[in-house]
């Protein structure tokens, strides 16, 4: 099978196309046939060596993707009893899937309780096991999920992350409710984008940053109410505070980090959350207490989405509610190309490479 994968860390040029042996299923297992894989910021972590997250060369990435079921091996001795097989009895050979970006172990405290996004004992596509930027990947039975004929293969390998994160910050950390105001910082990106879409349908309204006027557009064009240019306004604070007559937002959905964070802050309304999910644009950043304890903001770190909010956002983007937004689809060989362009931020919404 093909396979883009590196054999060092470095910059995009040691992703390389090769080929290797095609793996097989083994008990509990089954053998995807992939055909599109997103890519994400992670995987330029891991790539580039940042992430100091501990691989085997050569790595090959890929958290999210689908395709179809090429084999599925033998069943798992004593299923039924730890790690709950979540996957419809029905999936056979020759059905579409998405697979869970996630593999939660199932036994922990979080696990048992249904909180499976904690987890922190589970493993990760693309990092932990083999990832998607292959033609095949092998991967457990629990983690397949029966891909609605009305979404695309590269629809679908652009939506888990970007639409199950925002899903995760903007409903279930941010309690987000009908008639609030959210500001959502970089909606060009692939989670921005997703958010944008989400908080409209969630009855919010939405003001959205960008750093070009073109990305500020697009936004408009997702359902965002008010725009603003942060490199051009860097104190954006006083625009949401004009915009919200001096009251101020309910929720920020944070993820860049760096002075955007500190500036975050002082958007918020008496109460108000701010939940921070990323932070490429600076990680140790400074903020003034006294206003924060004063007006009794709220900070709330975010992460993963749980399977269950994964399963439901894929259900709205079957129905056809929430759209993913895809910038360049790169074939396989491609990946080098598709990560630069990741890199480079000169992109609206998701990158995909068709496998
Ligand atoms: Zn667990």
């Amino acid at each position: 099978m093909k396979v883009s994968w590196f054999h060092e860390h470095g910059s995009p040029d040691v992703l390389i196309c090769e080929e290797t042996q095609t793996p097989a299923p083994g008990p509990g297992e089954a053998l995807v046939r992939v055909r599109a894989t997103g890519v994400n910021h992670v995987d330029i972590d891991v790539r580039a060596g940042t992430s100091r997250v501990p691989i085997r060369f050569p790595h090959i990435l890929g958290r999210e993707f689908a395709g179809e079921i090429a084999a599925m091996g033998q069943p798992l001795e004593g299923s039924g009893c730890g790690r709950p097989s979540r996957q419809p009895v029905t999936l056979r050979e020759g059905d579409r899937v998405w697979v869970s970006c996630r593999l939660p172990c199932g036994h922990c405290e979080f696990c048992i309780s249904g909180r499976d996004n904690l987890c922190e004992k589970g493993g990760y596509f693309g990092m932990d096991l083999p990832g998607g930027y292959a033609q095949y990947v092998t991967v457990p039975v629990s983690t397949l999920n029966p891909l609605a004929a009305a979404v695309g293969f590269e629809q679908a390998a652009a939506s888990q992350i970007a639409f199950g994160t925002a899903w995760h910050v903007l409903i279930t950390r941010g309690a987000l409710r009908a008639g609030q105001t959210v500001l959502i910082q970089a909606a060009g990106s692939g989670i921005g984008s997703a958010a944008v879409q989400l908080a409209r349908l969630a009855g919010a309204t939405v003001i959205a940053t960008a750093g070009s006027a073109d990305k500020l557009e697009r936004a408009r064009q997702l359902g965002a109410h008010h725009l603003i240019n942060y490199r051009t306004e860097p104190k954006f604070s006083e625009q949401v505070m004009a915009i919200t007559a001096g009251r101020g937002v309910d929720l920020v959905m944070e993820h860049v980090g760096g002075s955007l964070f500190t500036e975050s802050l002082a958007c918020l309304c008496i109460d108000g959350t701010m939940v921070t999910v990323g932070g490429h644009g600076g990680e140790v950043v400074p903020f003034d207490i006294i206003p924060f304890f004063r007006r009794q903001l709220k900070l709330v770190g975010s992460k993963n989405a749980s399977i269950a909010e994964l399963r439901e956002v894929m259900v709205l983007i079957a129905q056809g509610r929430l759209v993913p937004v895809i910038d360049t689809v790169f074939p396989l060989e491609a990946a080098a190309r598709a990560h630069a362009l990741v890199e480079s931020r000169a992109f609206f919404g998701k990158v995909v490479l068709s496998c």
